[in-house]
């Protein structure tokens, strides 16, 4: 029932372009599944959880359900780019995709999963997907709490506390979010430290670039970007909308004005070109710049 694929085939790290177990679902099961989630035991907030918003990247399961019905099926369950070999005409009508977890294949986590719901009621719920009626469970899913500062208020432009300079900050705390994001402002924070001890200026990544961008996200930033107006300030994945937009208007190969799909691609082009060209002169402007 279930098969081995990689949305469009892409290679990921396995370099097979099937790193992904796909589990599909017709229409009536997973509107079964949304109704189970939504009637589904939650676990109950602790007092200081209850005025904790979401992170919009790791929203639980059931919460999306309950948003609305289609939620799920256009987000972690959507079954674009996959075709069941088995039945490969007839379209899914949501996918829960797993990844393996360890070396053996004897373990496997479910991509954009996070839950709320009791333990008892999570392996009853995830059961209901066709292919896991028997798995096992080694480890449930539970949620955790980010503690991150308000920087934008609270740092200076080189990431040091404005109430206590000599501290520097670097990482999740400061309003990233993620591994390679984490060891981004992690490399900044410490550049900036070492040439402040050698009493060197500081120069930051310009903004156009990712860790530009950024540092311009979490510091408070110079430069407003398409979160115009009063923000309110969330940990942030790397993103283009933290990018400075492209002034010039896309035209493709006809002259004509890109629109919809191909603009939004084209725009991620020419925001990346233009990251890269910018990261490049940077690194050769600043002495001893290069990373
Ligand atoms: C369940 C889960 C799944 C995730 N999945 C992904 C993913 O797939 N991809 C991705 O990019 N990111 C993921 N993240 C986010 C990622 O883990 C973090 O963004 C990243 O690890 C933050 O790095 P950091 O070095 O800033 O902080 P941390 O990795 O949190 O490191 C902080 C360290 O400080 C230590 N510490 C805390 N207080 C003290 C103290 N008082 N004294 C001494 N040491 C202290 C802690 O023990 C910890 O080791 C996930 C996070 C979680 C919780």
């Amino acid at each position: 029932m279930a098969w081995f694929q990689s949305r469009y085939d892409k290679a990921g790290p396995g370099g097979t372009g099937a790193d992904y177990l796909n589990c599909p679902m017709n229409k009536e099961q997973y509107e079964a599944f949304v109704d189970a989630l939504i009637a589904g035991d939650k676990t109950d907030f602790k007092e200081w959880e209850a005025n904790t918003p979401y992170f919009d990247g790791c929203l639980p399961i059931e919460v999306m359900a309950e948003r609305g019905r289609e939620t799920l099926r256009h987000g972690p369950m959507k079954p674009m780019g996959l075709t069941n070999p088995r039945d490969p005409l007839v379209k899914s009508h949501a996918v829960v995709q797993l990844r393996q977890d360890n070396a053996l294949g004897t373990l496997f986590n479910m991509v954009g999963f996070q839950t709320k719901l009791k333990y008892g009621d999570q392996a009853r719920i995830l059961r209901l997907i066709p292919g896991l009626e028997n798995a096992e469970f080694a480890r449930l899913g539970g949620l955790h709490r980010n503690t991150y500062l308000n920087s934008p208020r609270v740092l200076d432009g080189q990431l040091r506390l404005k109430a206590e300079p000599r501290l520097r900050f670097a990482g999740q705390i400061t309003g990233c979010e993620g591994y390679v994001e984490s060891a981004a402002v992690g490399l900044m924070a410490g550049r900036m430290a070492a040439a402040e001890w050698h009493g060197r200026p500081v120069s930051l990544p310009p903004v156009e670039t990712a860790m530009g961008a950024l540092i311009n996200h979490i510091t408070g930033g110079h430069i407003v970007t398409i979160d115009e107006g009063p923000r309110s300030f969330q940990p942030m994945n790397i993103n283009f909308g933290l990018f400075p937009p492209i002034g010039a208007a896309l035209r493709n190969e006809t002259g004509k004005r890109m629109r919809g799909p191909e603009k939004a691609l084209a725009r991620k082009r020419a925001l990346t070109a233009r990251a890269k060209q910018v990261m490049a002169s940077w690194i050769g402007g600043v002495p001893g710049a290069a990373f």
